[in-house]
């Protein structure tokens, strides 16, 4: 499948924790928060697949049909789309706003000091752009379609 972000992201996400070192094999994952209808398809539907996660929750996760990488996930509300970095055509072109869940960083993953890190998760309401705060407060009022 193909896909294109019709605007920039609320947020960028670099999450270190287990569920997504799991998830991608790797150190961490890159998310770009955005709403999930400013995700458009070019071609193919993903494939949505429920993934268990250590706290019983479960987490959809949205593969391409052909080759099944994981292209976005939902964390709870369906209207906000977390893109996984790695599947953009330019994974270069954007950079982490804040990292999270450092508790179980790997060691030899080095921080930048300019960008912020939480041991666990963080206040939304003290770090986004307050463009992006206005535009999740109109996501969450908004009726969604889970696709
Ligand atoms: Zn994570």
């Amino acid at each position: 499948m193909r896909y294109r972000l019709t605007s920039d992201p609320l947020f960028v996400h670099c999450c270190h924790c287990l569920n997504c070192q799991r998830q991608t094999g790797s150190a961490f994952v890159i998310n770009l928060l955005i709403e999930t209808d400013r995700v458009e398809w070019l071609a193919d539907e993903p494939q949505p697949i429920d993934v268990p996660r250590d706290d019983g929750s479960s987490q959809r996760i949205f593969r391409c049909p052909s080759c099944q990488v994981a292209v976005y996930s939902h964390y709870g509300h369906p209207g906000v789309s977390f893109v996984r970095g790695g599947t953009l055509d330019q994974p270069s072109s954007v950079t982490p706003d804040v990292h999270i869940f450092t508790r179980s960083k790997l060691s030899w993953v080095a921080l930048p000091e300019s960008t912020p890190a939480f041991h666990v998760y963080y206040d939304s309401k003290k770090l986004w752009p307050a463009e992006s705060l206005e535009r999740l407060t109109a996501v969450i009022a908004s009726p969604v379609s889970d696709r």
